[in-house]
């Protein structure tokens, strides 16, 4: 096995993040990690195991496909170790642990049922600053042998620091479904390739953009099916008929974030996450999202400057052209959907005018996300037949909505950015004959861990409101649907005050954000 080291952060948790050629998962579960994920070269190292017996075999299996040379040290070996001995494997030394064993030693795992044998072998071996490990007895160990899914040279661990084996099992079975086997072919043709590719093309970032077409285009899919050759013919073709000057257009990818949860993301605002070479969010993306961009990725905020004021929309709109204009791959992460309420139409038109390429990915908007995740059907045979997104804010600050339309019978009216004019949406709706007992939910941070759902009626709501510590953001949801939330509320997150607020940025203010 060969391998790189490559450092992670905490949020990469889950996702399976190409690092060309390499990826690596981890479990973490503080941003202070228990141990430093590292791959040690253990060819022609020495490794010494005690214990020959099942526990042992697997390790043992482990230090001889890691090229290392295996001396087992036991009185006795179960059958399978014994074999290997035979095959001329390991060697033996047929006798009971001493210290004086760990002479010119690289790494030493103690797999042996005698506790006492165990903590020598980790005594003696700390003490020599040799790095051991005892299976099964994590307080012993300076180092811990993760789950492997092998697709060498691409090689993926998974640790949970001790804290869980079988959970670190159960992921990496579910990795192992997911990854073609094949993944360590194309690693290979990538590693053979990859001198001629610097040669072919001088910059860092037409390196990066070229090996992305090779690992999601045709070279890959003709490793995928087993035609290693055409394969190898096909990236030869690609180096032939490159150069820099086709990687100098960037590109813009106005990607809908969802409104809260990162599992709400699609797969493809996933991918363009990590292609992306810059990436502009608001405010109201949440900060575990932000997190799962490209870690090299340039990150600007543009919700608000430091003064506090909001980036305007004509400087963002000026910001996206000039970086794609710079070659870049710019991701605009927009919350919700970029073209619900987003300006998202606004930032592009302005690429459409200098033919800068451009994609728009659609996210769940907060009032789907809101209402499934508060058990509250927007539609409902019973209940409403048709429903209206409207907004609730206006460029002067103002409230001005077709309060006839919004009053019809048998629909559901969700009202975003709601919260600064709630008393006049609320009085206009009853002054245009909406009866006042009509349910209303508010949905505060919905999908995330701080979800709130209040629900009122049109006279109520005010009230409720000012007696309850609202956040923004906020969701109003007003029709007879919201009856149902009593019976369908399923997603009741723990008050995470204490784990802080996922999606407010630090400063964020009791106002309604556009
Ligand atoms: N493009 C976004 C909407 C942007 S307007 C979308 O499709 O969802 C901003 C408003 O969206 C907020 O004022 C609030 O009314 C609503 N909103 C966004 N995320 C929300 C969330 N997690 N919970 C409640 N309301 C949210």
């Amino acid at each position: 096995m060969r391998a790189q080291i490559l450092p992670i952060t905490p949020e990469e948790t889950f996702i399976t993040q190409w690092r060309e050629p390499f990826f690596i998962v981890c479990i973490i579960n503080s941003n202070i990690m228990d141990a430093l994920p590292i791959f040690l070269k253990l060819k022609h190292a020495r490794a010494l195991v005690v214990g020959g017996g099942d526990i042992a075999e697997r390790k043992i299996d482990l230090l001889i496909r890691s090229g290392a040379d295996v001396t087992v040290v036991s009185p006795s070996l179960g059958s399978q170790v014994h074999a290997l001995f035979i095959a001329e494997k390991i060697q033996w030394i047929e006798d009971c642990f001493k210290p004086e064993l760990l002479t010119d030693i690289s790494i030493v795992i103690a797999a042996t049922n005698n506790r006492e044998v165990n903590a020598e072998v980790s005594k003696t071996a700390t003490q020599k600053r040799i790095p051991v490990n005892v299976v099964d007895q994590p307080d012993l160990c300076t180092f811990t042998v993760p789950s492997i899914v092998d697709r060498s040279p691409v090689i993926i661990c998974i640790g949970t620091g001790g804290a869980s084996p079988v959970l670190a099992r159960m992921l990496k079975a579910r990795l192992e479904t997911l990854i073609p086997a094949a993944y360590g072919q194309l690693a290979c043709l990538a590693r053979d390739y990859r001198d001629r590719v610097k040669t072919a093309l001088g910059k860092i970032d037409s390196r990066r953009g070229f090996w992305e077409e090779v690992f999601q285009g045709r070279v890959a899919e003709l490793i995928f099916s087993g035609k290693n050759y055409s394969a190898q013919l096909e990236l030869e073709r690609m180096i032939e008929s490159t150069n820099d000057h086709n990687f100098e257009r960037g590109e813009v990818y106005l990607v809908g974030a969802g409104p809260g949860d990162p599992d709400l993301l699609t797969f493809r605002a996933l991918r363009l996450m990590q292609r992306a070479d810059v990436v502009l969010y608001d405010r109201l993306v949440a900060p575990a999202i932000v997190d799962l961009v490209r870690r090299d990725a340039e990150r600007m905020y543009v919700g608000k400057e430091k003064s506090n004021h909001v980036v305007s929309q004509g400087d963002i709109n000026k910001l996206l052209l000039n970086l794609a204009k710079e070659g870049k791959r710019v991701l605009r992460l927009k919350g919700g959907d970029p073209f619900i309420f987003g300006r998202g139409g606004e930032e592009i038109e302005g690429l459409v005018d200098e033919n800068i390429p451009f994609q728009v990915i659609p996210g769940v908007t907060a009032a789907t996300g809101c209402a499934s995740y508060a058990g509250i059907p927007l539609t409902h045979r019973d209940h409403a037949q048709s429903c209206l997104f409207v907004t609730g804010h206006l460029k002067d600050g103002s409230v001005d909505l077709n309060w006839e339309a919004l009053c019809q019978p048998g629909q559901t009216v969700v009202i975003y950015m709601g919260l600064t004019g709630l008393a006049s949406i609320c009085s206009q709706l009853i002054a245009h004959g909406m009866i006042s007992t009509t349910p209303v939910a508010l949905i505060q941070q919905g999908t995330t861990i701080n979800q709130k759902v209040i629900i009122a009626t049109l006279e109520s709501l005010v009230d409720t409101v000012n007696r309850n510590d609202v956040t923004p953001p906020t969701l109003l949801i007003v029709g007879s649907v919201v009856q149902l939330h009593d019976q369908l509320a399923w997603f009741n997150p723990e008050a995470a005050s204490e784990q802080g607020n996922v999606l407010a940025e630090p400063g964020r203010g009791k106002n309604d954000g556009i």
